[in-house]
């Protein structure tokens, strides 16, 4: 196992739509086990693999370690689809691993359903609401190449504009590995 460095706002695998995994061969467990110690180090309770760099559609979800919800199982996405979303929306405030520090109140579908792979590369639906359903929602647009900020009113990415850059140049103390940034110019403008 390895704590592998997350990837942060402005770097270029973030922007990009995941590509599917063909098969679970021993990498992709590896890659999800080391998934799995990398969200838990840095306290997450979701991580899509573009926050480890690795281009893969993969995501997983842990939200046990939130008050309410000590029961849940850890749950892992491969090649996922939401393919209901419901009406009903609730706003939570969220944040992300990949934007230390900063934190948003969001719209999301109170409930979802999800298609996905296994481990086993078997096919699962699950249908889920309340925070499980915010994680996956969260954890899914990664893999689209999307963040949460790209949801937020212009008025509120005014405000936090000053601190996405200074995590874009790495300004800023974060208690977790993180990479090195090298792709900032590609992406300086775009978050
Ligand atoms: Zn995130």
């Amino acid at each position: 196992m390895a704590l592998l460095p997350v990837t942060l706002i402005g770097d270029k695998i973030l922007r990009k739509k995941a590509s599917l995994v063909k098969d679970v061969n021993v990498k992709a467990i590896e890659l999800i086990r080391d998934m799995f110690e990398t969200m838990r180090n840095a306290k997450g309770i979701g991580l899509a693999a573009n926050q480890v760099g690795a281009d893969k559609s993969i995501f997983i979800a842990d939200i046990s370690v939130v008050e309410g919800h000590e029961d849940a199982k850890p749950l892992v996405f491969i090649n996922p689809v939401i393919t209901e979303l419901s009406e009903e929306k609730i706003c939570m405030e969220e944040g992300c691993l990949s934007i230390p520090d900063i934190r948003s109140e969001i719209d999301r579908a109170e409930k979802i359903t999800i298609i996905y792979k296994d481990t086993d590369f078997k096919n699962q639906t699950l249908q889920t609401g309340g925070l499980l359903a915010r994680v996956i929602q969260h954890e899914y647009d990664h893999l689209q190449g999307i963040l949460f900020t790209d949801l937020i009113s212009s008025d509120i990415k005014k405000k936090i504009n000053k601190d996405i850059i200074k995590i874009k140049k790495r300004k800023i103390e974060i208690q977790y590995p993180v990479s090195e940034g090298i792709d900032y110019q590609l992406f300086s403008n775009k978050y």
